[in-house]
């Protein structure tokens, strides 16, 4: 979903959105994924806040067993227009950025939403996908799963990069 930087209003804008109205289908998820967001325009730049929630299934990197992690997040974002498209504001309201807020700088006046949304989810990634703390993994010598099966083997190695490329995509 998209919306023209200057039609976003003075007095501001709710939006909720549910599910493919900003979240992929070719992410996996359980349930819905919901986001509220709050657009307000102040001069030259648009104050983007809300909170959004989803629980993503991802492969563990350790045993590679999918497992279901809820995710939330609240962030509060300064969109910008690109260099040149702010000139009829002057210099004026350029100056102070909070210190706490992402800033986000259009490619045009078109504000993509959903694009805002999803990056807000893939920053709650975690950086490594675990089902569970302790999960002790992957046998590499005989594939076993070692959080269900014991086996003989000595090794005690894994290896976590396998699965990160995947969340990557
Ligand atoms: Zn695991
Ligand atoms: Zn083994």
């Amino acid at each position: 979903m998209k919306i023209d930087f200057f039609e976003v209003p003075e007095e501001g804008l709710s939006l909720d959105l549910v599910d493919a109205q900003w979240c992929p289908a070719d992410i996996l998820k359980k349930g819905h994924a919901v986001a509220s967001l709050f657009l307000k325009r102040i001069g030259p730049r648009v104050i983007a806040g809300g909170t959004l929630s989803a629980t993503v299934v991802l492969d563990c990197d350790r045993c590679l067993a999918p497992f279901d992690l809820p995710l939330q997040a609240h962030f509060k974002i300064d969109i910008e227009l690109p260099d040149g498209q702010a000139d009829v504001w002057e210099h004026g309201d350029h100056q102070c950025h909070d210190e706490e807020m992402d800033v986000h700088v259009l490619e045009n006046t078109k504000i993509d939403v959903s694009d805002i949304l999803l990056q807000q989810l893939y920053l709650a990634l975690p950086m490594k996908a675990l089902c569970n703390d302790e999960c002790r993994g992957i046998c590499e010598s005989c594939g076993i799963n070692r959080n269900k099966l014991e086996c003989e083997c000595k090794q005690e190695t894994v290896s976590p990069f396998a699965v990160l490329a995947k969340l990557k995509t």
